[in-house]
């Protein structure tokens, strides 16, 4: 479906979340087209989390030669062939890691190799230490114990020299840095770290360090907001509290805009007194206001702010406002800006992986929107994933969401749950 903040569809009562995701995903990639972000050479060591911004070519083949893939004894293996039986081979040398056997070894003899050995010319198996009997100069095997290859490593058996090791649009993991590190590459091209500016709207809101006023609240949205990017590795931009005033909403939004590539308010999109936030999006940019047929994050607010004084309006700024909820603002950054983010960045594979877990107990559900309950994930006496929810699941009780190590995620034409029925789950760590 495509973005436009007049869309029937996009302002019809409740918008699938499907559809929401379909409707940021082709917003994003406008924006993409119209202002490709750049990309930035930068040590290994300052990649992790960074989005590949090239394909990765390794410039070795790997392993670089062949070699052992075991401590034991090198040796031709034609002699295999001769059938079953015993064979006694004579010990002329010893090939370490890093420091090969040089010298020949003829028909009957053999050399000792460590793991990672280099394999000499005249030698194409392997047999592994515990499979002989050795004294100092010979070792003594059964023929029938391996067959000719066995235990080496090939030349370029891992990576050949010019082939992608890894490709453009990778989140880089741990995993990928020792990669990199092991072709002997010291810097990769990335995309450049977004900047995500964020701000709270309300009267009510105190920042952390004042004293309460009376019903007033402490703003923690932006905390766990600046949190949630710090995962992704962005560049925050904080523009603080903003109070629901149309002057203080239309410079802090015009300031952020500038500053950022995405903005992302919290609070003051709910439908009544969300006027002065809609009269100023609207003149800003092109910004449309959703209920989406989810739990928590009913409204939220998606567009771009282009007519920016001081900014060109070909470089438009992505703006989600999300509702003020606190749980409500981690489960729509989980669903929609984390994807959009990573989207906007240059990455592949953008979706949160999901799992499954059998629930422990029953759980209410209404066919006609996607929920997202906060729970736990254990293993029951019998070793299987099950996942209980956590206490209350209001939209304001954050503590539901400390507590939890997961979301069970609930689709919009399920109904209500039985114990012991398998359903969604996505973690909220991921591991390497
Ligand atoms: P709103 O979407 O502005 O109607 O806010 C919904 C609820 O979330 C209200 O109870 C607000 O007080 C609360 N809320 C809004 N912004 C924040 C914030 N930054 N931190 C904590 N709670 C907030
Ligand atoms: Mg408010």
């Amino acid at each position: 479906m495509k973005y436009s903040p007049n869309n029937p569809i996009l302002l019809s009562s409740s918008l699938r979340v499907d559809q929401a995701h379909e409707a940021i995903a082709g917003l994003v990639n406008e924006v993409l087209r119209e202002s490709p972000l750049d990309a930035e050479l930068v040590p290994l060591n300052d990649s992790l989390n960074r989005v590949l911004a090239e394909d990765l070519l390794s410039p070795i083949d790997v392993p670089s030669a062949d070699n052992s893939a075991m401590d034991g004894y090198a040796f031709d293996g034609t002699c295999l062939k001769s059938g079953s039986g015993k064979t006694q081979l004579k010990i002329v040398g010893t090939a370490y890691a890093g420091k090969p056997f040089i010298g020949e070894i003829a028909a009957g003899e053999c050399i000792k190799i460590m793991t990672g050995g280099l394999m000499p010319n005249t030698c194409d198996t392997v047999i592994p230490q515990e499979l002989v009997s050795a004294t100092e100069h010979d070792m003594i095997f059964d023929l029938s114990a391996l067959k000719a290859g066995d235990n080496r490593r090939l030349k370029g058996e891992d990576l050949q020299r010019g082939k992608p090791a890894i490709i453009a649009g990778r989140i880089l993991r741990p995993s990928d840095l020792g990669l990199a590190a092991s072709l002997g590459i010291p810097n990769l091209m990335v995309k450049r770290k977004l900047r995500v500016a964020i701000l709270s709207s309300g009267d009510e809101l105190t920042p952390i360090g004042e004293t309460l006023s009376e019903g007033g609240i402490y703003d923690s949205n932006r905390y766990s907001l600046t949190a949630m990017l710090n995962r992704l590795d962005l560049e925050v931009v904080d523009c603080g509290i903003v109070r629901d005033d149309p002057d203080s909403l239309r410079a802090a939004f015009c300031e952020a805009a500038k500053k950022a590539d995405v903005l992302i308010s919290s609070g003051g999109v709910s439908v009544g007194e969300a006027d002065f936030t809609k009269q100023i999006l609207q003149e800003l940019g092109d910004v449309g206001f959703w209920k989406i047929a989810m739990r928590p994050g009913r409204p939220m607010a998606f567009g771009t702010l282009k007519a920016v004084p001081g900014k060109s309006p070909s470089h438009r700024t992505l703006f989600f406002g999300l509702p003020g909820n606190p749980v409500a603002v981690m489960v729509t950054f989980y669903q929609f800006v984390r994807s959009a983010l990573l989207q906007l960045n240059g990455a592949k594979d953008i979706r949160p992986p999901l799992t499954q877990a059998m629930a422990e107990q029953p759980i209410r559900k209404k066919p006609g929107r996607t929920e997202f309950q906060r729970a736990i994930l254990s293993r029951d006496p019998l070793g299987r994933p099950v996942v209980r929810i956590t206490g209350s699941q209001g939209a304001g009780i954050l503590r539901s969401m400390s507590e939890a190590n997961c979301f069970v995620i609930l689709g919009h034409d399920q109904e209500n749950i039985a114990a012991g029925d398998w359903v969604d789950i996505a973690l909220f760590e991921g591991l390497l």
